[in-house]
């Protein structure tokens, strides 16, 4: 008889060699986390849209977007090199994957878009912890959300029946993704936590001024 997922809750029969049933043997490699909720399309065109509007807002916004697009330069120069010094010298082939990933991501990519849509992951993990189950799977998520982000990171396949051509995400390697996550997302999460920070403060001083404004009203000393 077969044995069920190890996941609470799940009644799927888990394949074998695996304790997971092959839903969540997909998300772990996948997302980097049986439980972890994949990142949608939707989901990451309404942060993006959030993160240019406060990025816009700001009165320093020209000079934010002038060092982001340089940061994603230097991360792109930075993989450049990578790759051509890996070329020559024994490594982790995921490690050199990932090197190339930016470069062939940056070539084909906008760079507005890139930066839009690391920075939303950097904000959204800093709203809303439990978004990401770990670590792991806020990195994944962002290399993955990265490559998708290219069309040489599709493959073509035709429908039999109807020979309509689908355009599929290439799945890679769970290390790749990790470790394309760790380099984008040391540059860009931190833009996106400080944007966070600066709504939180906003909202923080609104509030200050209407209990101040308020006790005004009623006579109290403010
Ligand atoms: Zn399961």
């Amino acid at each position: 008889m077969p044995s069920t997922c190890l996941i609470a809750g799940c009644r799927r029969a888990s394949k074998r060699h695996s304790p997971l049933c092959s839903t969540h043997q997909q998300n772990q490699r996948r997302h980097g986390h049986a439980l972890q909720r994949p990142f949608t399309k939707g989901e990451l065109t309404r942060a993006k849209t959030l993160v240019r509007q406060l990025i816009d807002s700001r009165s320093n916004a020209e000079a934010v977007w002038a060092k982001l697009i340089a940061s994603l330069e230097q991360v792109r120069t930075e993989a450049l090199a990578e790759v051509r010094q890996m070329e020559t010298s024994v490594h982790f082939r995921w490690k050199l994957a990932a090197e190339r990933d930016i470069v062939t991501t940056c070539q084909e990519a906008q760079a507005e878009d890139i930066i839009l849509t690391m920075v939303a992951l950097g904000y959204m993990s800093s709203l809303d912890d439990r978004r990401f189950e770990t670590d792991t799977a806020w990195f994944m998520t962002a290399g993955r959300r990265f490559r998708l982000l290219a069309r040489s990171n599709y493959t073509a396949t035709t429908n039999p029946t109807t020979g309509k051509r689908h355009w599929t995400p290439t799945d890679v390697a769970p290390k790749r993704l990790q470790h394309l996550g760790v380099r984008l997302m040391s540059v860009f999460a931190p833009p996106g936590f400080a944007l966070r920070s600066a709504e939180v403060i906003t909202a923080q001083k609104r509030g200050e001024a209407r209990t101040a404004a308020a006790k005004l009203i009623t006579g109290d000393k403010p």
